[in-house]
């Protein structure tokens, strides 16, 4: 499959997925049909190498298709983009570094085994975040200890987009005998039977529909399941932060591109009364007014911008994994997705007034969905901190705000 065709599937998934983003965004639960189509298609394997059966695309292609997916509905773009960040990183590492990293022999076939079901449809998901931690990889309180030749992995994770309905969890714990601090910090894929109780406590303004509930685990699971090499999590988050940072950076470009769209629409549908001097007042369209026209021409420069940023982080990461310039590019791109997203959405429902804040109406939806991007890791604050210490030379080591993870 090309580039283009990958591009063209998630086309017509965005169309179905956008006729039912109202009711999924009313419920808030897991929008089984949006991820049945993803399954069906065969785009779940979207960053599954071609000779593990899937279509072998690298992150330039993903954002692409990330961006479109969102424009349906940003909610399971995000659910999505949990998915392409495992299946990216697992088929991104490459095998010689993987080796330099010390991964035993056996990682290698763990790996493809977790790959090919993804091109099979299967579905993974992130559970990184705890209470207090936020996603602070460094910070989280899950542990692991040795056991009967595996690993007991127990703790809690407040959030995890799809948490319950997925078939495999990546989930970040701490070494049970470490202290604290960041270098004991491991990544298991723990299959479903191993996660408890799903919490549904997820009620939140926007991205409502990625049931991003939390869950207990308390289970054993194979030596296979960890990731990798042990401590590895922290390295690989700060030497190749994409698959946390710009792969959602491409969702809010998506929603933006979204918002847009919804904002012209309603500015060349809807009618206004204009006073006319001496005479009748006149109809015209919203889009008549140059108030109206310069914040939809703000927004489209906005939205383009932080699409370039995002698609040139896209072809950096391909191009050049690893490398400090291609972080930066990373950083960059998530931190202007994510403000413009918000401040797009903010300015164009403001100039749309009523008729777009009304419940129900795809831009209010838009606004509450686009208020998450800035939050999302690294905020856009510990993003452009990030970014200001590169610029200035600075060694912020363990400041508080300066480490992402
Ligand atoms: C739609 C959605 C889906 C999500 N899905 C997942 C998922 O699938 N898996 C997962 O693991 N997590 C997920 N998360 C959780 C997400 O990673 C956290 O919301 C995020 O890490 C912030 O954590 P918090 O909300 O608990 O904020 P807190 O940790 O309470 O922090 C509050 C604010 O302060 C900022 N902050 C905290 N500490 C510092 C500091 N030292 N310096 C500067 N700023 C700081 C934070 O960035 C945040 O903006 C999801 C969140 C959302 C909104």
């Amino acid at each position: 499959m090309t580039a283009g065709a990958a591009i063209t599937l998630a086309s017509e998934l965005a169309t179905r997925w956008e006729a039912r983003a109202a009711e999924h965004d009313r419920i808030g639960g897991f929008p089984e049909d949006d991820m049945a189509d993803l399954r069906r298609c065969g785009l779940l394997g979207l960053l599954v190498p071609r000779s593990l059966g899937g279509m072998g695309a690298g992150f330039e292609e993903y954002v692409e298709v990330a961006m479109v997916l969102a424009r349906g509905s940003g909610a399971s773009a995000l659910l999505f983009n949990m998915h392409a960040s495992v299946t990216g990183a697992l088929a991104g590492v490459p095998d010689e570094l993987a080796r330099a990293l010390g991964v035993a022999e056996w990682f290698f076939e763990a790996r493809d085994d977790v790959l090919r079901r993804a091109g099979q449809g299967a579905m993974y998901g992130v559970a990184i975040s705890e209470r207090g931690a936020g996603s602070r990889l460094s910070a989280v309180q899950t542990t692991y200890a040795r056991e009967d030749g595996g690993y007991r992995v127990r703790g809690y994770k407040s959030t995890c987009s799809g948490a319950g309905h997925l078939d495999g969890y990546l989930v970040a714990a701490r070494a049970d005998d470490d202290p604290g601090g960041p270098t004991r910090i491991s990544y298991f894929l723990v299959p479903a039977e191993a996660i408890g109780a799903v919490d549904h406590t997820w009620n939140p303004i926007g991205m409502r529909a990625t049931a991003s509930n939390g869950f207990a685990i308390d289970a054993r699971v194979d030596e296979t399941t960890m990731l990798g090499v042990e401590g590895v999590a922290v390295l690989l988050a700060e030497t190749m932060p994409e698959w946390l940072v710009a792969s959602y950076a491409a969702v809010y470009v998506g929603v933006a591109q979204a918002a847009l769209a919804a904002a012209v629409d309603h500015a060349r549908t809807t009618v206004v009364r204009e006073p006319s001097a001496g005479g009748p007042p006149r109809e015209v369209t919203l889009g008549a007014s140059p108030w109206v026209r310069q914040r939809i021409g703000r927004a489209d420069a906005q939205v383009e911008a932080a699409r370039l940023a995002v698609v040139e982080a896209g072809r950096r990461v391909d191009a050049r994994p690893g490398e400090p310039d291609t972080a930066r590019a990373v950083y960059r791109a998530k931190l202007l997705a994510g403000d413009a997203t918000f401040d797009v959405a903010a300015s164009l429902t403001e100039a749309c007034g009523l008729g777009a804040l009304t419940r129900g109406l795809p831009l209010e939806r838009l606004l509450r969905d686009a208020r998450s991007g800035a939050v999302m890791p690294p905020s856009s604050d510990i993003a452009a901190n990030v970014l200001g210490a590169a610029a200035l030379g600075m060694d912020t080591g363990m400041e508080l705000g300066a480490r992402p993870w």
